[in-house]
């Protein structure tokens, strides 16, 4: 297997910058480590008035805004923001079903928002798309490849010995757990949380139902890469020759 997560860069080689604006502390640590996992430069903010101050200090890519801040809103600072910045990416965090509609309208320009709770993959595949879309360097990810299985997470293709295995996004997600622990016995409960996250209300059968969608789609007439392990969970490694 091979993976390394896509490195976006500066035009000049710096790591990217990224302004997280988050009053919910357990939230901002949690965005700001994914963040720095990938490499990024990283700040935080809990307020929508130390935003501004650092995003002039800091000079962000990208915000990660949330909507709903202590003192001046989210759309406030970024209004605040722009007008410093006007062509500065924001991925918008909101709650469910409270400010969508309003935010929708304001996406116009390339924004993109997601509703809490989310899926850090989710939050990273979004910011990602921004940052190509306002012209970041982007080197692309290396492909997951397991056998002749190919997962490419830049276009989101997959394939199996040449041929385009056409899947969901929630097979793609199983898949690509699944292939970035080749080898490795899963549990259903693992899986759940890797690929459902915690907005998912647990149910074990869903990891079953999904499995085989994905046999059907990756195995079906080859030898199976998808194999189960009986009380264990599930594993997937190169077919047998
Ligand atoms: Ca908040």
């Amino acid at each position: 297997m091979t993976l390394v997560d896509a490195e976006l860069r500066r035009a000049d080689g710096a790591p990217v910058r990224v302004l997280v604006v988050e009053d919910e502390v357990s939230l901002a640590e949690l965005l700001t480590m994914a963040l720095r996992y990938e490499g990024w430069d990283v700040r935080s903010a809990g307020d929508g008035l130390s935003a501004v101050r650092t995003a002039r200090e800091f000079g962000p890519d990208l915000v990660v805004l949330d909507i709903m801040l202590p003192d001046i809103d989210g759309l406030e600072v970024l209004r605040r923001l722009r007008a410093g910045t006007p062509t500065l990416p924001v991925l918008f965090l909101t709650a469910k079903d409270a400010v969508e509609d309003r935010i929708a309208g304001l996406t116009v320009g390339g924004d993109d928002y997601v509703t809490k709770p989310f899926s850090l993959e989710e939050v990273m595949a979004r910011l990602r798309a921004l940052l190509r879309r306002s012209g970041m360097t982007v080197a692309r990810t290396p492909a997951v490849v397991v056998g002749d299985l190919v997962l490419d997470e830049d276009s989101r293709e997959v394939c199996r010995d040449g041929d385009i295995v056409e899947l969901t996004a929630t097979e793609f997600e199983l898949l690509r757990y699944l292939m970035r622990n080749p080898r490795r016995v899963l549990s259903k409960a693992q899986i759940l949380d890797q690929v459902w996250h915690y907005d998912f209300g647990g149910n074990s059968n869903v990891v079953e139902l999904y499995i085989s969608y994905l046999r059907k789609k990756v195995d079906a007439g080859r030898s199976p890469m998808i194999h189960t392990m009986r009380g264990a969970g599930y594993v997937l490694k190169p077919a047998a020759d």
